[in-house]
């Protein structure tokens, strides 16, 4: 995933994390003048982040990108799930059954988790951290050799951690179940764009793409040069469709193809069914367009476990207004104002279905 211009040549990498990639700033009008694009990069849970902006310059996104760099580093220190920081502090506390004083840096993640969680029906669900660490997740690199221990999966997931289980009080944080762990890996990136763009207002930036391996939010755009980006094909690298951006919108996938671990060659993803502590495996990509990062991002997860039959009606739940889910056998899941807007590529050979409107 990459954010360019209109001049770069090969608008795909194979590391990309998911299935979006930016096109940048591809004029709509062939003839519409390209104004300066300033990029900067930086990293955020160690995924490289791309800003781009127009109208203002270099020296406004040097400043920002100074701010975000410090900011990014405490979200990857204190949002961790398995690192030292104030979330494995927490995590600590929760599992021996003690309260544990939470930060005005963290509060609002868990105020958020527990708003996503209902309106996904708990299919997206912070609190299973456990199971997302027994699955082998919770390590910088790909786990390699030994198998998951199924039978702790089993019990882990019979103890049905929720975050309804989770109570706040003051700065205080604790929870009626011991096997509540938090990971915010299904939602950290939205809140950390929806912070950079905040950053960017407050220096007077009006026109962004910022981009964070896929994920994307912007700021401003629209015009003659509308924020372009493409959805790529989960299994070969080309792209099934491409998608222009309205001034503000914010682009979240969750894939299963990037991150997964194999075992006796069957690939189990880090997305977690937590009615059944078992790696969602037959979607293979599913995107959402929002106005909130941190929603978006939220809602792709959950409609990742949700599937084919269940993702019109959580996306419905949830405020989606634009969603596309791709599955393992080729067939892309749609709704009508989605389809409207995506162009598909002229070999494109899926089988669509459409949705009712959302
Ligand atoms: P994303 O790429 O945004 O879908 O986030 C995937 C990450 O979210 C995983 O690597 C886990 O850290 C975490 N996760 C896995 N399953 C869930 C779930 N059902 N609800 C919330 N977070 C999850
Ligand atoms: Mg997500």
């Amino acid at each position: 995933m990459k954010a360019m211009n209109s001049t770069a040549q090969n608008p795909i990498r194979r590391n990309s994390a998911i299935a979006l990639l930016t096109l940048g700033l591809m004029a709509c009008g062939q003839d519409a003048p390209v104004e300066d694009i300033y990029k900067s990069s930086l990293y955020v849970f160690g995924t490289k982040v791309e800003i781009s902006v127009r109208g203002t310059d270099a020296a406004t996104l040097t400043d920002a990108t100074t701010r975000l760099e410090s900011e990014f580093k405490r979200m990857h220190k204190d949002w961790h799930a398995w690192k030292p920081g104030e979330l494995v502090d927490i995590n600590q506390a929760l599992a021996v059954g003690q309260s544990h004083s939470i930060s005005p840096f963290v509060k609002p993640l868990i105020v958020r988790a527990k708003s996503l969680y209902e309106l996904s029906d708990g299919l997206f669900n912070p609190a299973i951290g456990g199971l997302v660490g027994a699955w082998g997740f919770h390590a910088d690199e790909k786990p390699q050799g030994h198998k998951p221990d199924l039978a702790a999966i089993r019990a882990l997931t019979a103890k049905h951690p929720s975050m309804r289980d989770v109570h706040l009080e003051g700065d205080t944080i604790s929870s009626t179940n011991p096997t509540v762990q938090f990971d915010f890996g299904g939602f950290a990136k939205g809140v950390a764009l929806d912070r950079a763009e905040e950053v960017l207002k407050e220096l007077g930036i009006s026109q962004a793409l910022i981009n964070a391996g896929g994920d994307i939010n912007t700021l401003g755009g629209g015009g003659a040069q509308p924020w372009q980006v493409g959805i790529r094909d989960p299994k070969a690298w080309g792209l099934i469709a491409t998608l222009d951006l309205l001034p503000g919108e914010n682009v979240y996938t969750s894939g299963n193809y990037e991150r997964f671990r194999e075992i006796d060659g069957v690939r189990y993803a880090h997305i977690i069914d937590p009615r059944t502590g078992m790696p969602v495996d037959h979607i293979v990509s599913a995107t959402v367009i929002g106005d909130n990062g941190a929603i978006a991002d939220g809602a792709a997860t959950a409609l990742s476990v949700a599937g084919p039959q269940d993702w019109h009606r959580i996306a419905k739940k949830m405020g989606i207004k634009f969603a596309v889910l791709v599955d393992d056998a080729g067939t892309v899941y749609i709704n009508p104002a989605m389809k409207a807007r995506i162009k598909f590529a002229p070999d494109f050979n899926f089988t669509i279905v459409e949705s009712p409107p959302l």
